[in-house]
C-alpha cells in the first residue's frame, strides 16, 4: 500500500477532521489527515517527500536543523494553512511555522515530532499603484521583495539582510528605513490571519480585528499565522536612483572603544530620519594564536548626496582599516550589507539588551563583559558579537502616527537595542553547560535599561520580552481573546510571558 493511501485510510479511521477529538493524538494523525486532504506534494513526510530533507535544513540555525517534524505542510494558499491548523488543533499536535528561517531561537521555526508549515510556495509580491500598497505572501525574503519591486520604484520597509524572511515583521522589524518610517510592522495596512483553530480573518487598523492587527506588530508567532501582508511602501526609486550615500567602515580592534563611544553619542544626538546606522563588534576566537581578535564595523547610511559631517563626523574621523562608502540605491543597500546566506552549519544563540543614548560607559562596559565572557569560554565558542541599533524618537513617532504597535516604546531622546550573539564551533549542536551558564551571567551583566523595550527578533528564548513592552497588558488581553485555550503556547515554541 502506498504511504499516502495508508495515511488517507488512517485519517478516515481516526476521523481527525470534522469530528470531536478531545484527547491529544499523535502528530502522525494530523499528518495522515492532512495528506489525505491536501495530497502528498503539499504534505510531505520523511518517508515520502522529495523536499522534506531540504526543508528540515532550511533554518539558519543548526540547532533547528536537528528538529525533524513528522510532516511538512507546504501550503499554496490561505485555505491550505487553515486546513492545516484545523487538523493541528483537533489532534492537539505540536507545530511550528517557517518563513525565512532566520530565527535563532531553538524551536521557534522547527519542531520535533509535530507539523511544520513552511511557506516555500507562497512567495508572491506585488505593488498596486492605485492603492499605493505592496502585497506580500509570507514566504518571500526581503532581497527578493526589494529586487522584484525596484523597477516599480517602491520597496517594503523590510530587513537589513536580503535573505531574512517576513517573520521579521511579526517581531516589529528594524529596517534601514525605520528612523523615518517606523518598525516594519508599523507599515501594515491589512493582514490575512489564520487563527489557532483554523478560522481565517482579515485584520485592519479599523475593523473588528483591530486589536489583533496591533498585537501582530511585535507579538511574534503567538497570535496566528499571517498568510497575506498588505503594506504601505517606501517610495525608493529604481535601482539606478542612487539617492543614498554610505556603506561600511571597518576599524581595527584598538579603536573599538572609540567606535562604541561614538555610537552612544550618535544614539542620543541624532534624530534625523534620513540617517540610519548599526554598529557591530565581533570577538573572534583565534585558536592557533590562543587569543581573541576584535573586529568592529559601523554601517552608516544617509538618504541624501553625502554623509553630513555633523551627523557622521565621529565615525568618519576614527582611523579605519577599510572604508567602503559610495552613492547607493536602496536596493543596493539591502543587497550589499549582508550579501550571502552562507552561514548554515552553526548553532547561534541570541540575547537582547538596551542602552540609553549618551551613556558611553554602559556601551563600553558591554564590550568588556563580552570580551571576558569570550575569553573564558574560548574553547567552546567560535565567535561572539554585539550589535547596536539606535532607536531614535523619529522612529517611535512614525509608528504612533500609524496607530502604534504592541512594543509601544517611550520617547526618551534616543536609546539603542543590543543584540548579544554567540556562535558555537561549526557542527556543534548542543550548548555546553559552561556556555549556557556563562551566557546567563553575561545577560545579567549587560543589563537592559528598565522601561526600555527589548527587541524580540534578537532575544534569548528565556527573556520575557513582552513584559518590557509598553503594550504588555494589551497583549495579554488580546492573546486571551484570540486563543482562549492557550493552544499556541502549549503547542508551539515562541516568546514567553503571555
Ligand atoms: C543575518 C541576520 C540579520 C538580521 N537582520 C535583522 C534586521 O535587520 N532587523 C530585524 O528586525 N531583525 C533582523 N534579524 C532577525 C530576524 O528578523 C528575525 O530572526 C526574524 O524572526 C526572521 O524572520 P524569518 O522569516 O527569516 O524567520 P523564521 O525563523 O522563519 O520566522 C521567525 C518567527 O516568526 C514565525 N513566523 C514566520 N512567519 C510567520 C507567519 N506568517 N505567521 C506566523 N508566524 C510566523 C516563525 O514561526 C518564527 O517563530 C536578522 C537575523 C539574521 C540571522
Amino acid at each position: 500500500m502506498s504511504i499516502p493511501l495508508l495515511f488517507g485510510l488512517l485519517a478516515l479511521t481516526l476521523g481527525v477532521v470534522g469530528d470531536e477529538t478531545p484527547e491529544a493524538q499523535s502528530p502522525q494523525s494530523a499528518c495522515a489527515s492532512l495528506q489525505s486532504l491536501l495530497g502528498a506534494t503539499i504534505v510531505q513526510t520523511p518517508a515520502a517527500g522529495s523536499s522534506f530533507q531540504t526543508i528540515v535544513g532550511t533554518p539558519l540555525n543548526l540547532a533547528n536543523n536537528e528538529l525533524t517534524p513528522s510532516c511538512v505542510v507546504i501550503p499554496q494558499n490561505t485555505s491550505h494553512v487553515s486546513t492545516a491548523m484545523k487538523a493541528i488543533y483537533k489532534t492537539k499536535s505540536r507545530y511550528a511555522v517557517l518563513a525565512g528561517g532566520h530565527s535563532a531561537m531553538k524551536g521557534w521555526n522547527a519542531v520535533r515530532d509535530g507539523v511544520l508549515i513552511y511557506f516555500r510556495d507562497m512567495k508572491a509580491v506585488s505593488y498596486d499603484s492605485r492603492k499605493d500598497t505592496i502585497t506580500m505572501q509570507p514566504g518571500v525574503r526581503w532581497g527578493e521583495a526589494v529586487n522584484t519591486l525596484a523597477p516599480l520604484g517602491v520597496a517594503p520597509v523590510g530587513g537589513r539582510a536580503a535573505h531574512v524572511g517576513s517573520g521579521f515583521l511579526l517581531g516589529g522589524g528594524i529596517s534601514f528605513l525605520s528612523p523615518s518610517l517606523g518598525y516594519g510592522a508599523d507599515l501594515y495596512k491589512e493582514l490575512d490571519v489564520v487563527l489557532v483553530d483554523g478560522s481565517v480573518v482579515t485584520a485592519t487598523a479599523n475593523n473588528k480585528y483591530s486589536d489583533l492587527f496591533r498585537a501582530l506588530k511585535g507579538g511574534a508567532n503567538r497570535f496566528g499565522i499571517v498568510t497575506r501582508y498588505e503594506l504601505y511602501p517606501f517610495h525608493s526609486g529604481k535601482q539606478s536612483d542612487k539617492t543614498w550615500f554610505g556603506g561600511t567602515i571597518t576599524y581595527p580592534g584598538s579603536f573599538v572603544e572609540d567606535v562604541l563611544r561614538a555610537t552612544a553619542r550618535y544614539t542620543k544626538n541624532v534624530d534625523d530620519p534620513n540617517a540610519t546606522i548599526f554598529v557591530t563588534l565581533e570577538h573572534i576566537v583565534n585558536a592557533p594564536a590562543n587569543k581573541i581578535d576584535t573586529v568592529v564595523q559601523a554601517n552608516i547610511f544617509y538618504h541624501g548626496k553625502s554623509l553630513p559631517p555633523k551627523i557622521f563626523g565621529d565615525f568618519l574621523s576614527i582611523p579605519a582599516s577599510n572604508k567602503s562608502l559610495s552613492a547607493l540605491s536602496y536596493a543596493d543597500i539591502v543587497a550589499n550589507t549582508f550579501p550571502a546566506n552562507d552561514d548554515h552549519g552553526s548553532t547561534y544563540l541570541y540575547g537582547a539588551s538596551t542602552r540609553r543614548g549618551g551613556d558611553e560607559k554602559a556601551f563600553v562596559d558591554a564590550l568588556n563583559f563580552n570580551l571576558n565572557f569570550t575569553e573564558s569560554l574560548k574553547r567552546d565558542l567560535a565567535w561572539t558579537a554585539l550589535t547596536f541599533t539606535p532607536i531614535p524618537d523619529s522612529q517611535i513617532k512614525a509608528g504612533r502616527a500609524r496607530g502604534g504597535n504592541a512594543i509601544d516604546a517611550p520617547l526618551t531622546g534616543g536609546y539603542a537595542v543590543m543584540q548579544i550573539m554567540q556562535t558555537l564551533p561549526v557542527g556543534v549542536v548542543d550548548v555546553p553547560p559552561a556556555v549556557a551558564n556563562g551566557k546567563k551571567k553575561l545577560l545579567s551583566q549587560i543589563k537592559p535599561v528598565p522601561g526600555l523595550p527589548l527587541f524580540i527578533n534578537e532575544c534569548d528564548a528565556l527573556q520575557n520580552v513582552f513584559a518590557t513592552y509598553g503594550g504588555y497588558d494589551f497583549l495579554k488581553k488580546t492573546y486571551k481573546k484570540y486563543d482562549p485555550t492557550r493552544f499556541n503556547i502549549g503547542h508551539t515554541d515562541g516568546p514567553i510571558g503571555l
